[in-house]
């Protein structure tokens, strides 16, 4: 099975800026080491002391924040407001900057984690989870937390970055297997809605991520909407069947009253 899709041209806006990063800073300026391996999926069990994944998973491998040496937040994550989530949001990091190895994806995981920080002045890294052309997924904030990815969405969706610029080439086979693998893990752990619908950043704000080659691709799957309901000053649409709001008292939408 290929995920490639043949462009003929789909619809782009040549508007704002490329990253979705919101600020710029070249390179990828960390030396910091990489922790060792190890599996972290979360439907990993263990089993007379033998680690071993789900059969049925589709969940790829997530290398942890742990693994791929995260900063610890400045404050704790804001739950999600609403869960099982009805979108998915797909980015790009927009920098020229790609990964074929563990080592370099954590490397360019931390980069953006530092821009996001350090630059951008947020608590962590933007996005909810990242993909590499490893084939692996990196935690950002994981399957609960609220991102920082997508103005009307942070609430309501898992934001999935796919590291580098993908405007004039789509993502390897392994990152689009991976990407895709994502949004079915996150159904099949109850945290994405089974009705999820798919978007592409430069939807909801303008920007060119996550690139021309990869919103193509975006658009071609069965899931992707041209018609997203953002939330509005917190005020989120009903969300689709099978998803709920949360109860959950540290959530957003309950301490902003
Ligand atoms: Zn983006």
């Amino acid at each position: 099975m290929t995920f490639r899709w043949p462009g003929t041209g789909a619809a782009s806006a040549r508007s704002g800026s490329r990253s979705c990063q919101w600020a710029v800073r070249p390179g990828v300026a960390s030396s910091r080491p990489v922790a060792s391996r190890g599996v972290s999926n979360p439907l990993a069990a263990v089993t007379d002391g033998v680690l071993s994944l789900a059969e049925d998973s589709p969940c790829p491998r997530i290398v942890s924040r742990e693994e791929w040496g995260a900063r610890e937040p400045l404050v704790p994550h804001e739950n999600l407001t609403i869960s099982p989530v009805p979108y998915v949001v797909v980015h790009h990091g927009g920098m020229q900057e790609y990964c074929f190895d563990e080592e370099a994806c954590a490397a360019i995981v931390r980069s953006y984690q530092d821009l996001h920080m350090d630059t951008n002045g947020w608590d962590d890294i933007g996005y909810n989870f990242l993909v590499g052309e490893d084939g692996n997924a990196y935690e950002g904030r994981g399957w609960d937390a609220r991102g920082a990815h997508a103005p009307g969405y942070n609430q309501q969706s898992i934001g999935i970055c796919v590291m580098g610029d993908f405007s004039d080439r789509l993502p390897n086979d392994a990152a689009l297997e991976t990407l895709q693998n994502m949004m079915a893990c996150g159904v099949s752990l109850g945290k994405v809605s089974d009705s999820y619908l798919v978007l592409g950043h430069r939807q909801v704000k303008a920007t060119l991520c996550p690139g021309d080659q990869l919103y193509a691709w975006v658009t071609q799957l069965p899931n992707w909407t041209d018609d997203p309901q953002p939330c509005v000053d917190e005020e989120c649409p009903d969300p689709p069947v099978g998803s709920r709001l949360r109860t959950n008292p540290h959530s957003s939408l309950l301490s902003r009253r």
